[in-house]
């Protein structure tokens, strides 16, 4: 999902002495992993002459596919990962049930634009948002008050059957560098308007501005999929069903509406959605997999990525990589021979997507071991090859991340440790109950475009990125589980 917030770089190999954060017990000169360690070679031999990252990822993605979490899709998924947990010889591999609440399934839709001009156009659902009971026609409006006041001025009483668009058009630039029109400079004002930071009024406004819209029995709402050559970015959770059909259309389409909309033209569409929702709430699984530690077995190391996605392609960038990546570096260590001290434990969550839920209940499941919990590292920017680690706001463990990284730093990178903060993944789950967790860095190969996108498919994964990164993190889950100590517990929330 997101990337980090702010970054400081810093260029491995040297393993440089630093003063101490206020956390840690122990000095962290005492926390750094062996530098001679015979097994780390050998694990890379297996992520790099073996690898069966490319197979196993067109299996989920071309065969089994979307996998939003409640479907049929979702669970032949943590089916097939648990499968794949016992066949690459997993000591337990497990599939834990939560409860995720109804399900959604999208439909068949059809969206044209009747005014100004006749014309199909390409949208899709938002997720758990409901369908239209048969063609819903409407004017669109751009509804881009900022305060219940201005609202109540320029929109109320004006909307019933309208399709709204809930502010400006994002501005993204299509061509490499094209020179600025009068309209791009007015998207720029409107954006620059609509990002201005808000009155604790107008926060008041747009937290409730869409009660007031399903309230005036609007038709719809309107998205801007918000990227380049008309690419939508799906969202969605059962913990906000829409009352109302919401679509995603393309941000050159959006545009286009909104300076129609400027000149005083008339915009009318016509959405035609056949969604459904289940009526109960429905179970969803984590799939777990585990290699039981030799020493201390009640001690361990977790590898993490989701494996749910949207269901607008088949999910490769998001998070197919990650979760396949996983899977490997649990076949890695396995066929590698070793036998770790503490267990390694491979953890494959669902309902990320939908707002962290599978971790969530991962967490609240296994709240009695989370103190032995060594950390947890998760995968989930991409198909690009692991770049670094960002220390989340724990800087005393910097030189661990360096001495962790240093070993493969020839072999599989370059490679960086950095100060910075990752949010908007699995590790935010964790963090709060004082688990070290951390989301590597990646090379983006276009994830800000493929990711929740209808062109999230395998052709846009990099199959030997993959393979680098499960290596890495094969390595690193390793060189945790063989630290003499367990890592200091971060602050608890
Ligand atoms: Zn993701």
């Amino acid at each position: 999902m997101l990337k980090s917030v702010a970054a400081v770089l810093f260029l491995i190999p040297v393993a440089v002495a630093r003063p101490q954060a206020a956390v840690a017990t122990r000095p962290a000169s005492s926390l750094t992993a062996a530098a001679d360690d015979s097994v780390v070679p050998k694990l890379v031999r297996e992520g790099s002459d073996v690898s069966r990252v490319d197979a196993d990822l067109q299996y989920l993605l071309d065969v089994i596919g979307p996998r939003l979490t409640g479907s049929a899709e979702m669970r032949r998924a943590n089916e097939w990962t648990q499968q794949k947990f016992r066949e690459y010889g997993m000591d337990s591999a497990a599939l834990e049930t939560w409860s995720f609440g109804i399900g959604w399934t999208r439909g068949p839709m059809t969206l044209r634009m009747l005014e100004p001009q006749r014309r199909e156009l390409l949208g899709v659902s938002w997720a758990w948002s409901p369908g239209t009971n048969g063609p819903l026609a409407g004017s669109v409006v751009l509804m881009d008050a900022r305060s219940l006041d201005e609202y109540q001025r320029r929109f109320a009483g004006h909307l019933a059957g309208a399709w709204v668009m809930l502010g400006p058009a994002q501005y993204v630039v299509n061509a490499a560098d094209p020179p600025r029109t009068r309209a791009d400079s007015d998207r720029v004002d409107s954006l620059v308007r609509a990002n201005a930071p808000r009155t604790p009024d107008e926060r008041r406004f747009s937290d409730i501005r869409y009660s007031l819209l399903v309230r005036e029995h609007i038709a719809g709402i309107i998205h801007d999929g918000g990227k380049q050559y008309g690419l939508f970015t799906m969202a969605g959770s059962p913990a906000g069903v829409s009352p109302v059909p919401q679509i995603v259309i393309g941000n050159d389409v959006y545009a286009q509406f909104q300076r129609l909309l400027r000149r005083g033209e008339t915009v009318r569409i016509e959405a035609d959605i056949k969604n459904s929702f289940t009526r109960d709430t429905l179970k969803a699984y984590n799939t777990v997999g585990e290699i039981r530690g030799s020493e201390r077995p009640n001690e361990v190391v977790i590898l993490g990525a989701h494996l749910d996605s949207w269901d607008l392609a088949t999910g490769g960038t998001d998070n197919g990589a990650g979760a396949i990546a996983v899977l490997e570096a649990a076949r890695i260590l396995k066929a590698s021979g070793v036998r770790p001290k503490r267990t390694i434990r491979f953890v494959l969550f669902s309902g990320e997507e939908q707002g962290l839920f599978g971790s969530q209940e991962y967490v609240f499941a296994h709240e009695r071991e989370l103190d032995k919990i060594q950390a947890l590292l998760v995968l989930d920017n991409g198909t690009g090859r692991i770049t670094g680690m960002a220390t989340q706001g724990h800087d005393e463990l910097r030189d661990l991340w360096g001495s962790m990284l240093a070993p493969i730093a020839s072999s599989l990178g370059p490679l960086a440790v950095r100060s910075g903060i990752k949010t908007g993944t699995d590790h935010l789950a964790f963090i709060p109950y004082g688990v070290p967790g951390f989301n590597y860095d990646q090379l983006s190969r276009g994830y800000d475009f493929t990711h929740h996108s209808q062109v999230d498919d395998y052709d846009h994964t990099v199959p030997r990125d993959v393979a680098q990164a499960a290596t890495v993190m094969a390595v690193n889950a390793w060189q945790l589980a063989q630290l003499p100590e367990l890592l200091p517990r971060w602050p608890k929330k």
